[in-house]
């Protein structure tokens, strides 16, 4: 490719609404445009980029037996509907309507399309287990579509799903794409960390994120200074494992509830009938502190506001069985634009059990009747809700935590049988019996990454792409343009490079050597051959490495060799 062809549109200057490197970086580097809010078109050098790297997801996906599929993108209401999501997925789902006034969506994720279509397929034990993926657009309203393509509405996902027969089979399956997600980002070149992260919202028990490591990530990760520990957990996740084990299973018993068209709590509390005297604590998760106002808005006591990443949610701690039964068999609907998505409840047997765990004083459904939380134990103690912060000892072996910043790039997830049971995806088992598939779904951000690795890997010059994920690896630069042997010399090179399956571009721009380099070095190509007439009367040419800056000559009939 010549340079003078390429759409390859770089600026001088620092775009203004560009936050984070990977956004500026990306946008001066001439990789992408905006099209829309978290919308981006991609130019020949990004999905060049993004294709390496879908590239070696294929690889991987494929190494562990996965088949590649396309879905559609717009998907019925109905399904939704069925796996009770329609209503609490909330606004970041993108709605729409067709012409005969039917609802669908545009798919945040797969799990009721996948579900649906393997129900229809495979109903014997012997077709499974079934590991189908596909890379594809995925859509999401994010509330603050930022940082380019590192929170988009619009972007590029690879999501897979396991079905198995059991639960063992599951552990295999998910071992399997945890092994196959070590090997992707270590072959883009990452520096990353797999940590257990929090189950949130999708309700599963078993799950990690692969974060990459950049200040600018949006997550905070808890990792134990003793590397041979290897303890790593993302914060929401620290924080429940730093309580006792109790609190930790409690808190996973935590239902969740819908709250249509609710914008604070109070709202939230009087469409689930708790009366206020039930409610021992209040407890916002947001994704957004700054949103966190419209949720408060002339409320009652909020005990702790929280920075969650998955989803904005209230819990309530209430003070008896009889009140949780009543608020979770509230029907489920729609969280309006700004709205909660979601209401988590703790039976009092749980906070008692918590009590117990924290302070051992009550006995089990002893102390039930009567009870004032208020006065008889104090409930801020009752669940640390303290952030795990650097410092704190570490759960598995007592060494100090460290925190990082962290990218999450991608997530495995044991679903389960959630989106089976409510789809009806069921087969028949060597006995004859009918149960219900065994889930897991596992997604990378394939833009993300792209970005993420820009955030690893820059300077105050620009790019420095790792070289399995380089839109070209080498870029040949005549100095000037008006020495016909020079160019000539310039474009054999370029030539004998390409031939030999060197991806390279020959910048032949009428412009001065110093613009060149400075292209060179923003775009971020791995080695730079430079053609010069001093070195050219010498038989030879500059090799010059982006990320360290070395410099090398080599001779003429040497170039393919030394870059190979
Ligand atoms: P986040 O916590 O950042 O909102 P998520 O947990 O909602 O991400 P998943 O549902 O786990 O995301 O989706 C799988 C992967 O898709 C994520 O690990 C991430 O790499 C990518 N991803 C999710 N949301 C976005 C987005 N808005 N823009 C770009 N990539 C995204
Ligand atoms: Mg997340
Ligand atoms: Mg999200
Ligand atoms: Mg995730």
């Amino acid at each position: 490719m010549r340079v003078s062809n390429l759409l390859l549109p770089t600026l001088r200057e620092v775009p203004a609404e560009a936050e984070v490197i990977s956004h500026q970086l990306l946008l001066r580097a001439g990789f992408m445009r905006k099209a829309a809010a978290g919308v981006y078109t991609l130019l020949p050098l990004a999905w060049r980029v993004v294709r390496k790297i879908e590239q070696i997801i294929r690889e991987e996906m494929d190494r562990q037996g996965g088949q590649e599929i396309m879905m559609p993108i717009i998907q019925p209401a109905e399904l939704w509907q069925e796996s009770g999501r329609w209503d609490v997925y909330g606004p970041e789902l993108f709605r729409l309507k067709d012409r005969h006034g039917r609802d669908f969506c545009l798919g945040p994720t797969h799990e009721e399309i996948i579900t649906s279509l393997v129900k229809g397929e495979v109903n014997s034990y012997k077709q499974l287990p079934l590991l189908l993926y596909q890379i594809q657009n995925k859509y999401r309203d994010e509330r603050r579509p930022r940082f380019g393509l590192m929170r988009g509405r619009e972007f590029i996902m690879k999501d897979l799903y396991s079905f198995d027969r059991d639960q063992a089979g599951l552990d295999v399956s998910y071992n399997k794409m945890y092994d196959a997600y070590t090997r992707v980002f270590r072959r883009c070149g990452l520096q990353f960390r797999p940590v257990v992260a929090d189950s949130g919202a999708i309700g599963g028990s078993d799950t990690h994120e692969f974060m990459v490591l950049a200040e600018s990530g949006e997550a905070t990760v808890l990792y134990c200074g003793d590397e041979k520990c290897g303890y790593a957990a993302n914060q929401e996740r620290a924080e429940t494992v730093s309580a006792s084990g109790q609190i930790t299973s409690a808190l996973e018993q935590l239902q969740t509830v819908g709250t249509p068209g609710c914008r604070t709590v109070n709202e939230v509390t009087e469409f689930l009938n708790v009366p206020p005297e039930k409610i021992i604590k209040t407890v916002i998760y947001t994704t957004d502190k700054e949103n966190v106002a419209a949720m408060v808005r002339g409320d009652r006591e909020i005990n702790e506001i929280k920075l969650y990443n998955t989803l904005d949610c209230v819990r309530l701690d209430l003070a008896d069985e009889q009140t949780v039964q009543s608020v979770t068999g509230a029907p489920v609907g729609y969280a309006g634009p700004v709205g909660l998505s979601g209401v988590r409840l703790v039976a009092d047997h749980e906070i008692m059990n918590m009590v117990n765990a924290v302070c051992g004083a009550n006995e089990k459904d002893k102390h039930l009747v009567n009870v004032n939380p208020k006065r008889d134990f104090k409930p801020d103690i009752i669940i640390d809700l303290r952030l795990v912060k650097a410092g704190d000892p570490c759960p598995h072996c007592g060494s100090e935590l460290q925190e990082a910043r962290g990218i999450e790039v991608g997530q495995v997830f044991k679903l389960g049988t959630k989106y089976s049971k409510a789809l009806g995806g069921t087969f028949l088992d060597e006995n004859g019996k009918s149960m219900p598939y065994v889930m897991g779904c596992y997604g990378i951000g394939v833009t993300r990454t792209m970005a993420a690795a820009v955030e690893q890997n820059y300077d105050e010059r620009g790019i420095i792409w790792p070289v399995q994920i380089a839109p070209y690896h080498v870029i040949v630069v005549p100095v000037s343009n008006k020495d016909q042997k020079l160019m000539q010399a310039a474009e054999t090179i370029y030539n004998d490079l390409n031939a030999a399956g060197v991806e390279t571009v020959i910048d032949d721009r009428p412009e001065r050597a110093g613009v060149k380099f400075n292209d060179a070095d923003l775009v971020g190509y791995p080695v730079r051959v430079t053609v010069g007439s001093k070195g050219l009367a010498n038989g030879q040419v500059e090799l010059y490495l982006r990320r360290n800056s070395e410099t090398e000559l080599v001779s003429l009939n040497n170039v393919v060799c030394a870059v190979k």
